[in-house]
């Protein structure tokens, strides 16, 4: 991936941040020493051109692992009791 300096040079990532799955920002760093411009730009999941086989599975992970552990363990807990196939494993 390119990333052009508002001079007009090339500049060179050196950093990523992955805020989530759709957003990192990219630390930047202008090549031209005269500049020696830094900033940062963001790089977004704009919108799908296929959808996803699994899309729903993600959507519920996502949701899933965006929850607090103790939520996490509420909603664990429940599917495993709820869920005849998991309980009887466990059981
Ligand atoms: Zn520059």
């Amino acid at each position: 991936m390119r990333v052009k300096c508002s001079c007009g040079s090339k500049a060179r990532i050196t950093k990523r941040n992955e805020m989530s799955v759709a957003i990192i920002q990219l630390y930047c760093q202008c090549t031209d020493p005269e500049c020696g411009h830094a900033f940062v730009m963001d790089l977004a999941f704009s919108h799908s051109i296929r959808t996803l086989a699994n899309a729903v599975d993600q959507l519920l992970l996502d949701r899933f692992h965006s929850l607090s552990v103790d939520k996490q363990k509420v909603l664990f807990d429940h599917i495993v009791a709820t869920t005849p196939a998991i309980a009887a494993r466990t059981g």
